[in-house]
């Protein structure tokens, strides 16, 4: 609170990946990130963060530390929500590999580290028209790819025709690494 006024503050779920390159990039946008791992810490948010990492163990980890029904309240207060690539496997409704427990919060199904060996990490400029002429890099390492949306899921970047970063409503998804670069667009995106 400054002057009476509640600024903004943006949850970076700290439970497991790289939660820490999220709060960089916030905060090079000015903006506050925090850490979060309760329920409590969840609910204060304005908005919250999914990161990159294992989405298996970040799973286990949202049910051990109580924070699912959290993050579902949060969506359900209408706050927008985040997910960077285990993120976007833990907001999807349907995960196709792997034990995932997951929140269902984006209709889509979703594949789990989707991209063969040989490519199983790659950089590639993305074309995101909602953020403006300027390509977009995008870091993809172990990503997943989507294999369905239901009809309310916009796309607002693709790679060779497979959506790589969706919308519905207040979630956001990405199935690649926008904290892993020094552009902040996506972040801005969130915030706007
Ligand atoms: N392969 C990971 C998973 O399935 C996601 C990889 C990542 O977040 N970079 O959870």
């Amino acid at each position: 609170m400054a002057n009476g006024r509640h600024s903004v503050v943006i949850g970076v779920l700290g439970l497991q990946g790289d939660f820490q390159e999220h709060l960089e990039t916030l905060a090079r946008l000015g903006v506050e990130g925090r850490n979060v791992r309760t329920p409590e810490q969840v609910s204060a948010c304005d908005a919250l963060i999914l990161p990159g990492g294992e989405s298996t163990t970040i799973g286990k980890l949202m049910l051990r530390f109580g924070v699912d029904q959290a993050i579902r309240d949060l969506h359900a207060a209408g706050k927008p929500i985040f997910g960077t690539c285990a993120g976007a496997i833990l907001l999807s409704t349907t995960v196709v590999e792997g034990n995932v427990h997951n929140l269902g919060l984006l209709d889509a199904t979703i594949c789990r580290n989707a991209y063969g060996r040989q490519t199983d990490s790659f950089e590639t400029d993305l074309d995101i028209p909602v953020l403006g002429d300027e390509p977009l890099r995008a870091v993809f390492i172990r990503a997943p790819r989507f294999e369905a949306l239901g009809d309310h899921v916009e796309v607002l970047a693709s790679v060779d025709g497979e959506p790589v970063l969706v919308r519905q409503g207040n979630v956001l998804a990405a199935t690649f690494h926008p904290e892993l670069t020094t552009d902040g667009r996506v972040h801005a995106l969130l915030l706007s």
